[in-house]
């Protein structure tokens, strides 16, 4: 899984949304993140220690959503994680 180096601050307003292997998908909003981890917390990296509740499998892919709730199913508001650097 390929996501740029930001902090949790460069993404407050936004969702996170993680996707396990096994079909889960859940949506965190960064606001969440920053309360328990802080501002400065590598997203990287909690994305990383993130296991899934249903298999405790790894984060098999990271979006960021502006709004998960008016856009539903929308990745196409987030920034895509998956494959920034493949292209860069
Ligand atoms: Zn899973």
């Amino acid at each position: 899984m390929l996501i740029p180096d930001d902090n949790l601050a460069a993404w407050t307003g936004h969702w996170l949304t993680v996707a396990c292997g096994c079909g889960r998908k859940v949506h965190v909003p960064v606001k969440l993140l920053v309360r328990e981890h802080g501002p400065a917390a590598s997203l990287p990296a909690l994305v990383a220690r993130m296991r899934c509740k249903s298999c405790n499998g790894r984060v098999a892919d990271a979006t960021m959503t502006a709004n998960p709730q008016a856009g539903a199913v929308g990745y196409a508001a987030g920034f895509p994680f998956s494959g920034t650097r493949e292209r860069a």
